[in-house]
């Protein structure tokens, strides 16, 4: 029996597993990962190309299946089953990563082989097709997103072939494209966590302005006014906001409820948009940082220092303002970051 939330979809046409194999350009020095091996219809053709195969796979009787599926043929000893979830199981180096991925791990997936230690020279995967073309979208185009920036920054990727639901057993509701994920090497000196915290404030909605999306909502300048005044503490930076007494502090009014500042704004279509859950975590962050006594003694959750450095950065330095998300490319979203940057105005 199937289990569903496993995204158990058995590849049953054999010319699209050969496929799959023959695109990975495998050397027989090569070392394999394959993630979710099922019932095995790939993995004995990687282990007739490669030097040896680590198949991680969760569900036991898959594993077991597998298992005896080739004992006792001389392509079973280049094996290793590893039981148990991929995204928590510690990975041994290898070369090459080939998986039919079960689609509900897709997005932690991509990330775990972008930011290993040791990273792939590529990665063969299956997608969901809608997740697929979101991972090669380039600016302008439909589908631009905040994975297409993310992962292009790490990672060459490029298509490799449609597949129709009906060659797996049973059809899963969707269809699928094959991808290859080449990750950059040497990869990019740039800090994971402040390129990703740019492109989330940037990506809450892709239409919109970047005037607007910094500019237009406290959260973000609150968030910003946050990290700002930290990274000040750090390195010894005098924060020449006003300070106030505890009084006044304490007695700070709330600022705004964001369930009314967002409400109609939200789109259920765009997997991007991630309003206002997103808003409440950056508030609540930065609240927590106020709570903590990180400025506590300081004026306002959000410093006109901070914005006036935001718009200094949008309007003059990168002359970025006017532009929309969703039209930015990798050299806009790097300039925007250097520019905050060198303005004290951080990310993480
Ligand atoms: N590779 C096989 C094929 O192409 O016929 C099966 C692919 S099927 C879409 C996905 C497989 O991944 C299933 O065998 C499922 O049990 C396994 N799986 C699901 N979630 C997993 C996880 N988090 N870690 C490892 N394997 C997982």
């Amino acid at each position: 029996k199937m289990d569903k939330d496993l995204g158990q979809h058995i590849l049953k046409n054999p010319g699209v597993a050969t496929a799959i194999v023959q695109k990975a350009h495998l050397k027989q020095s090569d070392h394999v990962l394959e993630v979710g091996p099922g019932t095995g219809n790939l993995t004995v053709l990687i282990l007739k190309a490669a030097k040896s195969v680590t198949a991680v796979e969760m569900d036991p009787r898959m594993a077991a299946e597998l298992t005896k599926r080739v004992q006792g043929t001389p392509e079973g000893k280049k094996l290793k089953v590893l039981l148990g979830d991929v995204i928590k199981t510690e990975l041994p180096r290898f070369d090459v990563c080939i998986s039919n991925t079960p689609y509900q791990i897709s997005s932690p997936l991509v990330f775990k082989l972008l930011s290993l230690p040791n990273p792939p020279r590529s990665c063969i995967l299956m997608f969901q097709r809608e997740f697929a073309m979101r991972l090669f979208a380039k600016a302008g185009e439909k589908l631009y997103s905040r994975l297409s920036v993310n992962v292009q920054m790490w990672a060459k990727v490029s298509h490799i072939m449609k597949v129709g639901r009906n060659n797996f057993n049973p059809p899963p509701q969707v269809e699928s494209n094959v991808v290859r994920i080449e990750p950059k090497n040497p990869r990019p000196q740039i800090a994971y966590e402040e390129w990703d915290g740019l492109l989330r404030i940037c990506f809450v909605r892709k239409n919109r302005t970047l005037r607007a999306a910094f500019l237009g909502t406290t959260a973000v300048l609150e968030l910003l006014t946050s990290n700002y005044r930290l990274f000040c503490a750090q390195n010894d930076i005098p924060v020449d906001d006003s300070p106030v007494d505890d009084a006044e502090a304490e007695a700070e009014p709330e600022t705004m409820d964001l369930d009314d500042e967002f409400k109609g704004f939200s789109d259920p279509d765009d997997p991007d948009d991630e309003l206002p859950d997103f808003f409440k975590q950056l508030q609540a962050e930065s609240r927590k940082k106020h709570a903590n006594g990180v400025h506590r003694k300081i004026k306002g959750r959000v410093s006109e220092k901070v914005r006036d450095k935001v718009r200094k950065v949008l309007e003059d330095d990168t002359q970025l303002a006017d532009k929309r998300s969703r039209l930015c490319d990798e050299g806009d979203f790097l300039r925007m970051l250097y520019a905050f940057n060198q303005e004290g105005i951080h990310f993480s």
